[in-house]
């Protein structure tokens, strides 16, 4: 079914007038594609054999017994690439291909995004160039370096604070003149319309398996699903299969950084105002001139000022509840989880362990929790190594 682009009150597609009608054609060939026999039996293979789907939902029995109610982990982290993030590109990659694009562009903030999109240039023979802010080409050198072995180019963004802000801004730009016969590969459920409803389709995979998972392992729906929420996309792609199940508790979490009262967060669903950035109305952080608050979270795939539209959406009607966790609530849980499961999970996924592990003893025993687990947290380690020797100096 067609939409408009519209969540309530946000969405939309707030661009230059250059852009509409690259807008308005990716929008046409999607709802043309995304049901098309073709389209979906290429798509199907590309998930199952090149990006790993199914992933399984796995019961975490120890750390079940440490909360006191059951935990299952749908393991996205278990996908190529170690993230939910190639869902998007190959659903988009496709869409560009069936459009006859032969360039692919995209942003990256810690090069997550760029290095999806890389390889899925790579893999349908597409000339890519990723933006990225000079800052993170020098915080995030491997995954540079990994996105020039894929082949793609690196253009560093010197504008404003050389982050992913500003990665999308030229990104926007660039476009704006190269419209022919470049396809923009947006990262999460935000931007202009039809990106938020594009990925949400295209990450929908990971709700529709996890639901029939929990009928077939469980024998019924779970009490409470979470997700980490950045730009949104892991979590849309698990909530929107329940939103239905009136009986299932939907819980975001975002990254409140130091803490909400210090302002040192990127949590626009529980603390942001109402504003537009990027071409979609949404929650934002900003200050009350309307100028964009720098943000703040020790996973850099959840620091972004914004959120997509449809969260704003299912914030505003009561269906999801966000709420915020802090890092260190967020090391803390990666270390427990490693050493309960012996998985390490992403620094952004660990943001809906820590809220889960919240809430020890607070549940009833035969409770059903299903956390997405949006990816793996090798990525992660150097980071986490170096806050415990910071925790360790500064308690000296
Ligand atoms: C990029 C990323 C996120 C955040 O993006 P969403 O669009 O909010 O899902 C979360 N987890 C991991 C592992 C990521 O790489």
């Amino acid at each position: 079914m067609k939409h408009d682009g519209r969540f309530g009150e946000f969405g939309g597609f707030y661009v230059p007038e250059v852009l509409i009608p690259a807008l308005e054609e990716m929008e046409e060939a999607f709802y043309k594609y995304y049901q098309d026999e073709k389209f979906v039996s290429e798509l199907d293979n590309l998930y199952k054999n090149y990006a790993g789907r199914p992933t399984p939902l796995f019961y975490a029995e120890r750390f079940s017994r440490l909360v006191g109610f059951k935990v299952y982990i749908k393991r996205e982290d278990l996908l190529h690439g170690g993230a939910h993030k190639v869902n998007n590109c190959l659903g988009q990659g496709l869409l560009a291909k069936f459009m006859g694009k032969t360039k692919l562009i995209a942003e990256t903030g810690a090069g997550q995004h760029g290095l999806a999109t890389a390889m899925i240039g790579a893999l349908f023979g597409m000339e890519t160039k990723i933006f990225m802010g000079v800052t993170d080409v020098e915080r995030q050198s491997v995954n540079v370096h990994k996105m020039k072995l894929c082949g793609a180019e690196v253009v560093p963004v010197a504008d404003g604070t050389g982050t992913l802000k500003d990665a999308i801004n030229e990104a926007l730009r660039y476009w704006t003149s190269n419209v022919e016969d470049t396809f923009y590969l947006f990262g999460t459920a935000c931007g202009p319309h039809p990106y938020p409803t594009i990925v949400r389709h295209f990450q929908s995979p990971i709700g529709i398996e996890a639901r029939a998972q929990c009928l077939e392992q469980i024998g019924a729906l779970p009490d409470v699903i979470t997700a980490c929420v950045g730009g949104g996309s892991n979590a849309i792609g698990l909530f929107s299969a329940f939103l239905d199940d009136e009986d299932v508790e939907i819980i975001g979490v975002e990254p409140a950084g130091r803490g909400i009262a210090t302002g040192k967060h990127a949590a626009p669903l529980v603390a942001g105002k109402v504003g537009v950035l990027h071409g979609t109305k949404m929650y934002l952080m900003q200050d009350e001139d309307g100028q964009i608050l720098e943000t703040e979270s020790i996973s850099a795939g959840l620091d972004y000022p914004g959120v997509g539209p449809e969260h704003c959406l299912l914030k505003d009607s009561g269906r999801v509840r966000y709420v915020g966790v802090e890092d260190e609530a967020v090391l803390y849980v990666f270390n427990v989880f490693a050493k309960c499961e012996g998985i390490l999970p992403a620094l952004e996924s660990s943001h809906a362990l820590a809220y889960v592990l919240a809430q020890k003893g607070k549940l009833p025993a035969d409770t059903v929790v299903v956390i997405n687990l949006s990816g793996r947290g090798d990525k992660d380690v150097g980071i986490v190594e170096r806050s415990e020797n910071a925790a360790a100096k500064s308690s000296l």
